[in-house]
């Protein structure tokens, strides 16, 4: 049995490296329950390369037949609403998912488990109807259902409430990187950053997103970097593209990586995918390749097709931190007492964002946590990918 320790016997203080989406929900949690924390991050969070920082996100419970995560999915959305109420602007927009099937939908393909769990528990879904959707030509994607349950998030307003929220109960921010642990007799005691200052703790969690593998040389096996190209275009008519009737969306996504959301305010309508990826360094990610707009074209051209000559407003690299299973990585090393990990989002994360707080923060404490175990410490087994996701390029 696990042994429980209070938190007069771990301390009071802990470091939290990284404030993305992990390092800012664990923080206010935290702070919440009593600890001291501090966040350590280069510049003040949110910061333009984190992953978390973005102008949108997918919110679904729509994970084939994983019910882990459908129920999972299912708790984070209401934490959106709760959100949504408490908050004076609304960041998610629960405008649906609507999924999209190469051929009819077929027994074990991931839509098809989608619905049949969504079914089984009682929600409604729509079978598709083509003429509800006018920017999409269904010739080549003939088959679906949409779900209203779920929609998108504005991630970099989120996090930007989320730093605030943090400041407000006492949350104190270092600007810098973290270059090393510190560590008295056995214990990690603190970090090292590139200032050259030292930020002590009784607990150190690292959640620095796709550059945890870096700094936690040792978990390279377990957690490494992917970059995934996303481009933002510029339709010559946004209206067609506005969420009642061009919901966020995937086609045939865990054999295609494609999925989108509707028109932002200013028009822009981001197209991304969810596949393999590359394997890079977050410092040293490049510019979209000339061969993902092409590809990206040509799926337009068959299937959004007033999308397919518009012109790119924006484009990026993303960095996901990929674990070898696909489940994220919260737990302490057992090889360095005082350390925990918080990372491994394998580009599907931030939806949890108003649960992700609670698991980690029961993590530091070794309460038991009811999602706690799929995401714990664990040696590279069984190779894997939540259902959504592509294996391809
Ligand atoms: C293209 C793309 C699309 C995605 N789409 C979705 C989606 O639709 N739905 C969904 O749920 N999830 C999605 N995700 C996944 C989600 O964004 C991530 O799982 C989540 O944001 C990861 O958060 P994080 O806190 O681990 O990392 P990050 O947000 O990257 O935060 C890490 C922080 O650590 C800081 N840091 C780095 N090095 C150091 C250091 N040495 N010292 C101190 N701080 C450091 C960074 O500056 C950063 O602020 C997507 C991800 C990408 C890349």
């Amino acid at each position: 049995m696990t042994k429980v320790q209070t938190r007069s016997q771990v301390g009071h203080r802990v470091v939290i490296v990284g404030g993305g989406v992990f390092g800012c929900t664990a923080a206010l949690t935290l702070q919440s329950r009593g600890w001291s924390v501090s966040i350590v991050n280069p510049g003040t969070p949110p910061h333009e390369d984190a992953s978390s920082t973005d102008v949108s996100k997918v919110v679904r419970m729509d994970y084939g037949s994983d019910i882990f995560y459908h129920e999972l999915g299912e708790i984070a959305i209401e934490g959106w609403k709760s959100w949504n109420r408490d908050w004076q602007q609304p960041l998610y927009h629960e405008d649906g998912f609507l999924i999209l099937s190469r051929g009819q939908m077929k027994l074990g393909g991931y839509e098809h488990e989608n619905r049949k769990v969504l079914e089984q528990r009682g929600y409604n879904t729509e079978r598709l109807t083509a003429n509800r959707y006018p920017a999409w030509d269904f010739s080549e994607y003939p088959d679906g259902y949409y779900n209203p349950h779920g929609g998108w998030v504005e991630s970099g307003r989120v996090m930007e409430r989320l730093v605030q929220l943090c400041k407000a109960s006492g949350v104190q921010f270092y600007s810098g990187q973290m270059d090393q642990l510190r560590s008295k007799g056995s214990r990690i005691s603190g970090v090292l950053t590139n200032n050259g200052d030292i930020i002590t703790g009784d607990i150190v969690v690292v959640a620095a997103g796709a550059w945890t593998p870096t700094l936690l040389p040792w978990l390279s096996g377990v957690l490494w970097s992917t970059g995934q190209p996303v481009l933002h275009f510029l339709p010559e008519n946004p209206d067609l593209f506005r969420a009642e009737h061009f919901p966020p969306w995937s086609a045939d996504i865990s054999n295609s990586g494609w999925y989108g959301f509707p028109a932002l305010a200013d028009g822009r309508v981001k197209v991304a995918h969810h596949g393999q990826g590359i394997r890079i360094h977050p410092e040293a990610r490049e510019t979209v390749d000339a061969n993902h707009e092409v590809r990206t074209r040509k799926f337009l051209n068959s299937a959004i097709p007033a999308l397919s000559d518009a012109p790119i407003a924006y484009r990026r690299t993303c960095m996901y931190c990929d674990t070898f299973d696909g489940n994220f990585l919260i737990g302490h090393d057992p090889d360095r007492e005082g350390l925990v990990v918080a990372a491994g989002g394998s580009g599907h994360a931030f939806k949890f964002a108003p649960v992700l707080g609670e698991i980690v923060a029961d993590t530091v404490e070794q309460q038991h946590n009811q999602w706690g175990s799929r995401f714990a410490w664990r040696e590279a087994r069984a190779f894997g990918n939540e259902e959504a996701r592509y294996t391809g390029q």
